[in-house]
């Protein structure tokens, strides 16, 4: 059996009661994780051996449902109701559809939630799950994304994606004959959800030497352990598409459970998924069949290099005059303002997020001081992120992978927007946010417009 970066996670974090060198317990949730061929049936049979009597109540859609769903209820067999969402239109995870199916779930009284899908369908099934408070399962179809074993769920609310706290799965099953003969895009789309962990990775950090965020070095590890074995899987590809297949899928549950162990998306997540959420929730993007979470994180990661490559080069060279950042934070306008008509629509999100946002003269004196007293570390992660985003880039586009927005269709009039207003998109420490403190947004956001393909 192959050593699987997964299981070592486990063990260095699932031991209960352990102090983790950050001074923290990472109490993991995940029960089991079961991976290999026959894995499904293999958990249907455990499923009715710890819940001999309950009913499962099993979600699935049209697609997961023949690949798996079906399979797996006639393994586990007693009593069994089945959800499935149609094909066509894809379902949306909004709270609305969370809402009614939680009712459902709810009035048929199960003991468990089965989810039988990546993506929506297994953050659908651990929404359900903390709603009427029973533990979920996931079944793993495809290697496409890296949120199996997170303790958040991306849901819309008003049309605005968030994370929001989700049930934690209780045992995730990859059975490597089903993960397999997922469809090519799905590969591509996981690949593109973890080259993200490189600037994740850069952004945790620099938030950690700018402004003290708290940051877990060994989870960080494993975080880019993640990012570093979805690329192997890239490479052994074309000789071993089945051993490429069970590589990536190994490396999107280390990146999951890197965020179940910091309970939020900071291993995960920065910049590039504040834009690749802008474009989904905007339906910006033309293409359905790459309209995938994955897909469109890694276009957004291709784009951010373009921006930031250039950024951390000049940086070294670069001379901060605290007195003239002074007098332009003091002139800067509103947010709203700033932020333009353009972006309306998100409004109410907008002001959620810069709710918690206080920063003033007094902060942007610290910043800067943080900057001069850091820059030196700075330089040297940043050098080494953006290396290796920069070789992951090409080793996508070496598979052809769809980084061009025209390719995408990503619409012209949205495109751009959340590169120009990252900042108030989300209120996470980012590159972005350490150009603004030094006066050089406008600089960072044209670079990366000019950059794009
Ligand atoms: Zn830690
Ligand atoms: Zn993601």
């Amino acid at each position: 059996m192959p050593e699987y970066f997964h299981r070592q996670f486990l063990s260095r974090f699932g031991a209960a009661g352990r102090v983790c060198t950050c001074g923290r317990e990472h109490p993991l949730g995940v029960r089991d994780i079961l991976m290999g061929s026959g894995a499904l049936q293999e958990s249907a049979r455990l499923a009715r051996s710890r819940y001999p009597q309950a009913l499962i109540w099993v979600l699935s859609d049209e697609n997961t449902e023949t690949a798996a769903a079906a399979a797996w209820k006639q393994a586990a067999g007693g009593r069994i109701i089945s959800r499935i969402l149609p094909r066509h239109p894809r379902p949306l995870p909004t709270m609305e559809l969370v809402d009614s199916l939680t009712g459902e779930a709810r009035a048929a009284g199960p003991g468990l939630i089965v989810a039988v899908g990546s993506g929506v369908i297994s953050d659908l099934g651990k929404m359900v799950s903390r709603g009427i408070g029973i533990p979920n399962w996931s079944m793993a179809t495809a290697p496409s994304v890296d949120a199996y074993a997170s303790a958040t769920a991306a849901i819309r609310v008003k049309g605005y994606g968030r994370s929001l706290p989700a049930g934690i799965t209780e045992v995730i099953a990859c059975d490597l004959d089903v993960i397999r003969r997922a469809p090519a895009v799905m590969f591509l789309a996981g690949l593109g959800d973890l080259i993200a962990k490189f600037p994740a990775y850069l952004d945790w950090q620099l938030s950690h030497l700018m402004t003290g965020e708290y940051y877990c070095a060994e989870v960080e590890e494993f975080a880019l352990l993640s990012a570093r074995t979805a690329l192997a899987a890239a490479r052994e590809r074309e000789a071993d598409p089945d051993a490429a297949a069970s590589t990536l899928m190994d490396a999107a549950l280390v990146s999951s459970l890197a965020m179940q162990a910091v309970r939020g998306s900071r291993p995960a997540s920065s910049a590039e998924h504040a834009i690749a959420h802008f474009w989904e929730m905007s339906f910006a993007v033309g293409r359905e069949e790459l309209d995938l979470h994955g897909i469109l994180v890694g276009a957004a990661s291709r784009l951010v290099l373009g921006g930031i490559r250039g950024f951390y080069r000049d940086l070294s060279g670069f001379r901060v005059d605290p007195r003239r950042r002074q007098e332009a934070l003091s002139r800067e306008p509103r947010w709203e303002d700033r932020a333009g008509d353009a972006m309306r629509p998100f409004w109410h999100r907008m002001q959620e997020e810069m709710a918690g946002h206080a920063f003033g003269p007094g902060e942007l004196k610290q910043r800067l001081e943080a900057f001069e007293r850091e820059r030196e570390r700075i330089s040297m992660v940043a050098a080494e992120a953006v290396g290796e985003l920069a070789s992951g880039v090409e080793t996508l586009q070496g598979m052809s992978y769809p980084f061009s927005l025209d390719a995408l269709e990503v619409s012209r009039d949205l495109r751009f927007l959340p590169v120009r207003n990252i900042r108030f998109l989300r209120n996470r420490y980012s590159t972005f946010t350490l150009a603004y403190e030094l006066g050089k947004e406008e600089e960072l956001a044209s670079a990366v417009i000019n950059q794009a393909v």
